[in-house]
């Protein structure tokens, strides 16, 4: 580096001859961090969503480039939130792209001390198994008068609120059409 270029590169150069005289802008800049960018200015495209997180509900914009996440900021459209994400919803890209999520079904049996991988339908059938013994050993047809209940204790539904309206829904109609009266969800709790 020559000595003109030298002396051109320093930040107290820039800022007595350029137009950044406090230093504040331009003249403090070095040139790598001139030739960042934004991911959000070289995302391809853009997908509306709702953060997993919690019952607010605050919107987010999830930038996509090659058909990977690279940011995930607050919707500033959304009347809820109003663009802003709290520091636990500004970082849900980790939800999805985070090297320690499990992307595998664990068991633990009874008694065990490790957790066992399971496939998915070997998984979803123990579910469904365990639901339905649960369901007839609560079954209640009628009360003590002979009145008609036709319903179950033994299983009850507790939504969390990273679930959403579509989900709530269908929730709730699985498990009345199942005969649980206790169906609940965290947002209310
Ligand atoms: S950004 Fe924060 S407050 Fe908003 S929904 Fe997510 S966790 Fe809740």
């Amino acid at each position: 580096m020559g000595i003109r270029t030298w002396i051109r590169s320093w930040p107290v150069y820039r800022q007595l001859t350029g137009d950044d005289p406090l230093g504040r802008g331009t003249a403090a800049q070095s040139p790598r961090s001139a030739a960042l960018g934004a991911r959000t200015t070289s995302a391809d495209r853009t997908a509306r969503s709702v953060c997993p997180f919690c019952a607010v509900g605050c919107a987010q914009n999830v930038y996509v480039k090659d058909g990977r996440i690279v940011q995930i900021e607050g919707d500033p459209d959304s009347p809820i939130s109003r663009g802003r994400l709290c520091p636990k919803g500004s970082a849900s890209k980790q939800l999805v792209t985070g090297p320690q999520r499990e992307r595998k079904v664990l068991y633990r049996a009874p008694y065990a001390t490790e957790w066992t991988e399971l496939d998915l339908d070997t998984a979803m059938d123990m579910v469904t198994d365990r639901v339905i013994e649960a369901r007839r050993k609560g079954w209640q047809d009628t009360d003590a008068h002979g009145n008609r209940l036709r319903r179950t204790m033994g299983i009850a539904g507790l939504g969390g609120a990273t679930l959403d309206n579509e989900e709530n829904y269908l929730i709730k109609k699985l498990f009345t059409a199942m005969g649980a009266v206790q169906i609940e969800n965290q947002a209310r709790i």
